[in-house]
């Protein structure tokens, strides 16, 4: 796509420090790295975010984020990834090429991934019930 900032880069327009590529993925370290080796998977055709993305494209990208996952633990010692894939400005995509973030984990690293919130109100049968009616 045209004005993709990622399209750009997987074209060599926009300099960046490629990892990967094959027929179907692209793999470039992030510029903002969370933490050493930060990587972004993301499909050479232009997808916006997981609800438009098709079933080959999602394959192709789940299993370069394992081959990089795999790599960043043997080559930079990693001891955890975090696989994160952000969709729509509310979840905080900010990049609307679908990418995942591959984020590496050290023994003492600062990086902190927080599962905070305020939230305490779901009615988990009800919910249920909403999501698994038919129609
Ligand atoms: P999102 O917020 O869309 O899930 O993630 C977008 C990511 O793209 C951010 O982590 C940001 O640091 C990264 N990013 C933004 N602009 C560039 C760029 O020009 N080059 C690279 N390599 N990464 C970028
Ligand atoms: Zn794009």
């Amino acid at each position: 796509m045209e004005n993709c900032l990622f399209c750009k880069i997987i074209k060599g327009e926009v300099p960046g420090h490629k990892i990967y590529e094959d027929e179907n993925t692209f793999v470039f370290l992030d510029i903002n790295p969370w933490s050493r080796g930060h990587c972004l998977v993301l499909p050479k055709k232009h997808i916006r975010n997981i609800l438009e993305a098709d079933a080959e494209s999602l394959m192709a990208l789940i299993l370069t984020a394992q081959k990089i996952s795999v790599l960043i633990k043997n080559k930079l010692g990693a001891e955890g990834i975090n696989v994160l894939q952000n969709n729509s400005r509310l979840a905080g995509q900010m990049v609307d090429h679908i990418h995942f973030h591959i984020i590496p984990r050290y023994k003492n690293g600062s990086l902190q991934i927080s599962h905070k919130t305020d939230y305490k109100g779901d009615d988990l049968e009800e919910t249920q019930k909403l999501l698994t009616e038919i129609g």
